[in-house]
């Protein structure tokens, strides 16, 4: 028999490894040269991997999911037409790399009944040193994640990095009812809001801006159903990455509903109801990153057709042609800013006197001047009274600021006031958990609970919710699981709200320190004076430095300009490595460029600003 090796094609210069997706023949199967028999996927492409030879497929040495390396040797054909003797799936002298446990790992068998997409065994190295089988009775998985947001999906990833056998719960389904990893923020939050953001500024641009560039654009038109449609492309690219991820590093995606049975033998038990079964699984550690669900106001039911919540609103129709949104925070600014832009008149009703309570109050004030200029109606202090709908719209009572009854009617309403822990039907009791007054999971500082080996972190715990300390926490428990002694300072977590212009800030604002007594010192630029602020035509806004009195050391950076969600990360680096506003003027920044006002902002702190 002439045996010609099937290979890994040369991935690239900088990927050394894929993940094997089907077998498109089995073995015995008679291939042609040049046809196609399977395909790789990297972090980067999808290679297709074709028959070297004419002949018959004689074994396949690496599997559907198999991690396989550039050059690897994956399957052979007999040239001579005749197939080899039924070969063993999976060759003996299989690279070490990427074999699997076998039967020495439990977790294969458990995970093989579940319907995972991953492959279900451990690395054999992995395996081996796997806490699951080594203390006490052997358990499915020495990690398993309930929730596959920014947090559950980091996390999942991070204990596998560190060869822990995971697995990770999760029942998000699309519209169309499908399966989908990626939670909150890349189903229905960060990513589809930013990508409407983007959408909708590029239409505002050609309507309004593109002519102060010397570019005639007429008769714009819009394409709603194009637009989401790009958005859902983006969603399904990106969720469909973590897929890819979940593959790559050997996780079992295991497809349903998780909830506590109980504890026992060392062992934490889940039950997953999938789609027509249940099955439970056991873990040494478990991690809750269920998240959070839109706030409802009582009485008000979402339809999604007239009322909408902060999901909801990424999927109109059509741009009402008059938008009501309850509640002026983050998120309810920025879904009003893809409505304003596409057409819409947009009122923003708040409960709370302060605008932006949360924001250093010089930029809360800039910002309220911005919106109020690009037409953003915003009327705080308000009760909520009455809202009643019909099939054509809504009509929101409610009292002003000065006691005053008002009636706001509309076309839709888009209810954005905040969002709640879920713990729906997690059975938090079964391993004597219990929520807090506000339904958040009760953490220490490092994530654990009250439950010896179960964490809980993101938007189901207390702090901020943002999909980055969902992320940061995520990598922070899988590394306390390993035996590591990581920690977070939250104080170094950045806020952006992605308006135009953007808001952004890390550390305390001046009325926060002021409150404490702190003495501070500070330093303001603004965009205006920037040469390519000018040069883009994005000149609103300016930079905050506060740094304090005697030290020097930064306390908080506050920054309302274009692109400050980039900016910021330069002041997140300066808090984290406790620099002084003078480190931040003596550094180099590149010219033309915003970040320069960085630099004038921490100059300014030292009341020695060059360019103004
Ligand atoms: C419109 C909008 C825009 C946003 N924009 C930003 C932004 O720009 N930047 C930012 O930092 N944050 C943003 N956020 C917030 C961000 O999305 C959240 O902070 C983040 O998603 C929290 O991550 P998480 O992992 O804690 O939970 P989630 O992302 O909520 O994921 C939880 C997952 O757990 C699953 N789950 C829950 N219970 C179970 C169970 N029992 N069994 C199986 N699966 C379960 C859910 O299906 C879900 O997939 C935005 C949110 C919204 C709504």
């Amino acid at each position: 028999m002439a045996t010609i090796e099937i290979k890994v094609p040369q991935l690239s210069e900088s990927v050394s490894e894929g993940t094997l997706l089907q077998w498109k023949k089995k073995v015995g199967d008679s291939v042609t040269r040049d046809e196609i028999l399977v395909e790789i996927e990297t972090d980067k492409v999808v290679l297709e991997v074709p028959a070297p030879s004419s002949g018959t497929l004689a074994t396949l040495v690496r599997n559907d999911g198999d991690t396989v390396l550039a050059e690897e040797i994956i399957g052979t054909i007999d040239s001579s037409g005749k197939a080899a003797a039924a070969a063993p799936a999976v060759a003996a002298a299989a690279p070490k790399a990427a074999a699997p446990a076998a039967a020495a790992a439990p977790v294969a068998a458990t995970a093989a009944a579940a319907p995972a997409a991953a492959p279900a065994a451990a690395p054999a190295a992995r395996a081996s040193t796997s806490p699951a089988q080594q203390s006490g009775t052997p358990a499915d998985f020495d990690v398993i994640v309930i929730g596959s947001g920014p947090g559950g999906y980091i996390a999942a990833i991070r204990a596998a990095q560190l060869g822990r056998s995971v697995a990770c719960i999760e029942e998000w389904k699309n519209p169309a009812g499908k399966l989908k990893l990626g939670g909150t923020c890349l189903n229905v939050g960060c990513i589809p809001s930013k990508a409407l953001l983007a959408s909708s500024e590029e239409y505002e641009n050609a309507v309004h801006h593109l002519s102060d560039h010397g570019v005639g654009v007429e008769n714009v038109t819009l394409d709603l159903t194009k637009m989401v449609g790009r958005k859902e492309a983006i969603v399904e690219k990106i969720t469909g990455g973590v897929e890819f991820l979940f593959r790559k590093n050997k996780i079992t995606w295991l497809k349903g509903h998780g909830k506590f049975v109980g504890k026992g033998e060392g062992n934490i038990r889940i039950e997953v109801s999938g789609e027509g079964d249940t099955k439970t699984y056991t873990a040494k550690n478990a991690i809750i990153a269920t998240g959070s669900k839109a706030r409802h106001l009582p009485g008000v039911p979402v339809d999604n057709k007239i009322v909408s919540d902060n999901e909801g609103a990424l999927a109109f129709d059509s741009a009402p042609k008059k938008l009501a949104v309850i509640g002026a925070g983050v998120i309810g600014l920025e879904l009003g800013s893809v409505w304003r832009r596409l057409g819409a008149e947009v009122t923003l009703l708040e409960a709370l006197p302060a605008f932006l309570g949360a924001v250093d109050d010089a930029i809360a004030k800039e910002a309220a001047k911005q919106f109020k200029k690009q037409g953003l109606i915003i009327h705080l202090g308000v009760k909520i009274g009455a809202v009643k709908t019909s099939k054509d719209g809504v009509s929101i009572a409610y009292t002003d600021k000065d006691g005053a009854p008002q009636t706001l009617e509309a076309d839709r309403l888009i209810v954005s006031i905040g969002r709640v822990p879920n713990t729906d039907n997690l059975a938090l009791d079964a391993i004597g958990l219990k929520v807090d007054e506000r339904g958040f999971i009760p953490v220490d500082e490092h994530c654990a609970t009250s439950v010896p080996n179960v964490y809980a972190i993101g938007d189901v715990v207390r702090g901020p919710m943002l999909a980055h300390k969902a992320e940061d926490e995520g990598v922070m428990v899988a590394e306390i699981i390993d035996g590591q002694k990581p920690h977070i300072d939250y104080n170094c977590i950045p806020w952006v709200i992605y308006t135009e212009p953007e808001i952004a800030w890390v550390g305390k604002n001046e009325q926060q320190l002021k409150a404490e007594g702190r003495a501070i010192k500070t330093g303001q630029f603004p965009m205006l004076a920037n040469g390519r602020a000018m040069g883009i035509g994005k000149t609103d806004g300016f930079v905050k430095m506060i740094a304090d009195a005697a030290t020097d050391e930064l306390l908080g950076v506050h920054i309302i300009s274009a692109n400050a969600s980039d900016l910021i990360a330069e002041a997140v680096v300066a808090l984290e490595f406790k620099a002084s506003s003078e480190d931040i003027g003596m550094i180099s920044h590149p010219h033309p460029s915003l970040s320069e006002v960085m630099r004038e902002a921490a100059l300014a702190v030292q009341k020695r600003a060059l360019n103004i």
